[in-house]
């Protein structure tokens, strides 16, 4: 069942999506090489604290950290570490949660540290587009597969493959609601999006093959054949107007808004 958000519940969220608006600014400026990563996580798991929200992940199903920091070849669900650094060339994915009055907002990014190849960075660029363009069809009367099929095309298109065992989710009192938002399928199917709809929408995005598997820690996936993957998300609530980024200060998409 989708639940739709009263304009009460929408402010939480905005609450706590303007939060992490703030926590992916900071991650811009302060990942670099040489940090462990666990220290990245301590520093996020500060700011959040310190604005009054509690940090989505820890203990989220028994998820140990704040954020999920996946390097490379990891697609998502990385560990934090204080013995794995990141290095000069990696793609760092960082994914957190927040929760403001009971309600949860959720977003992520990919980082290049220092140059990468041009097609490592095409990677990074076409993944964040297809966030965009998957945002722009968050409209009234659009159906969900619109949304997952928008990504795919775009995707595809630049020659890169779309995961397909994780999915983007409805987000509310609960960190995974429904509908499930796979980033991959045909348009037209699935409910049609209303207004009080909000839906965490997250493209995870390969130079390989699309498969992934998971380490003996349970959480990491990696691609199995090794390729770099890249992963994008925001919280967007549907609304009468359009699509409002509830992750961004601005209401839209950071790109965009450049
Ligand atoms: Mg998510």
């Amino acid at each position: 069942m989708i639940v739709l958000k009263s304009p009460r519940e929408l402010a939480l969220m905005r609450n706590g999506g303007h939060i992490l608006a703030d926590v992916m600014d900071r991650l811009r400026e302060i990942v670099q090489p040489g940090m462990a990563t666990q220290e990245i996580d301590e520093d996020v798991e500060a700011f959040i604290r310190k604005r009054g929200a509690t940090p989505a992940f820890k203990g989220y199903r028994g998820f140990p950290a704040t954020v999920c920091v996946s390097i490379n070849d990891e697609v998502v669900h990385g560990i934090p570490s204080p013995h794995r650094r990141i290095k000069k060339g990696d793609i760092v994915g960082l994914d957190l949660g927040c929760i403001v009055g009971g309600y949860y907002a959720d977003c992520a990014l990919t980082l290049a540290l220092g140059d990468v190849p041009p097609r490592v960075q095409e990677l990074i660029d076409v993944t964040r587009q297809s966030l965009d363009i998957a945002i722009d069809e968050c409209r009234p009367g659009r159906r969900l597969s619109d949304v997952s099929h928008s990504v795919q095309r775009h995707v595809e298109a630049h020659g890169f493959g779309v995961v397909r065992t994780f999915v983007g989710h409805g987000i509310g009192r609960e960190l995974h609601e429904d509908p499930q938002v796979p980033n991959f399928g045909d348009p037209g199917r699935g409910p049609q999006l209303k207004p009080g709809m909000v839906l965490a929408i997250e493209p995870m995005v390969t130079m390989g093959s699309w498969e992934v598997r998971i380490l003996e820690d349970r959480w990491t996936a990696v691609t199995v054949d090794g390729s770099l993957a890249a992963h994008f998300e925001h919280t967007i609530a549907v609304t009468e107007h359009g699509p409002e980024v509830l992750t961004s200060r601005t209401g839209r998409s950071r790109q965009k808004a450049a």
